[in-house]
């Protein structure tokens, strides 16, 4: 029994950082082709005694602004109907933007279950974007840092339980 984890969110809010930290090494064959398939990272995650497919929404580094263009929605949406659980990040020392918005909304009716977690959470400074990230209506938000490792138990008490429907 296993499942599928989309990791879901505006560019620069540290998913590539998540998925290199739950993938580690296990990486599966990027795909080479041209076109959107290689815009889609999936690897073999493991996290305690949990082993699921990982699949990181990248391929949108070059979107430097606040913004949703069409691929970055198409690609999302993608991610999003090819996972059992999404895993939507937000940057907690950036706050809640409109594009957070946008995708909070995506989600909220095409996932199968979302689990929200604000990135960036070790310190201080990320106090403030906690706190606006339960205005996206969609829970309590799992505190993050994929950059220091921080966090990770509490995902696997949210993920293990899940785990056992799949
Ligand atoms: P992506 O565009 O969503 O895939 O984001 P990346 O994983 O490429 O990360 C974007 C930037 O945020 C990089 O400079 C990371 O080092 C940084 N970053 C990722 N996770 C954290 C974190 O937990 N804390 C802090 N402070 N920075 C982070
Ligand atoms: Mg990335």
């Amino acid at each position: 029994m296993t499942f599928s984890l989309a990791i879901v969110g505006r560019p620069n809010v540290g998913k590539s950082t998540l998925f290199n930290r739950l993938v580690g090494k296990r990486l599966a064959l990027v795909d080479d082709q041209p076109g959107v398939t290689r815009d889609l990272r999936e690897g073999e995650g493991k996290l305690g005694d949990l082993r699921f497919t990982v699949i990181d929404t990248a391929g949108l580094e070059d979107a430097t602004d606040d913004s949703l263009p069409g691929r970055m929605r198409r690609l999302t949406e993608r991610g999003v109907d090819m996972a059992d659980i999404c895993l939507f990040l937000i940057d907690a020392r950036a706050g809640v933007t409109p594009t957070d918005e946008i995708l909070a909304e995506i989600l909220r009716k095409r996932a199968k279950h979302v689990i929200l977690a604000a990135n960036k959470a070790e310190g201080s400074a990320a106090e403030a974007g906690v706190l606006e990230a339960y205005g996206l209506g969609l829970g309590e938000p799992l505190r993050l840092s994929a950059e220091h490792g921080e966090g990770m138990p509490d995902l696997y008490g949210i993920l293990q339980p899940l785990a056992d429907q799949f």
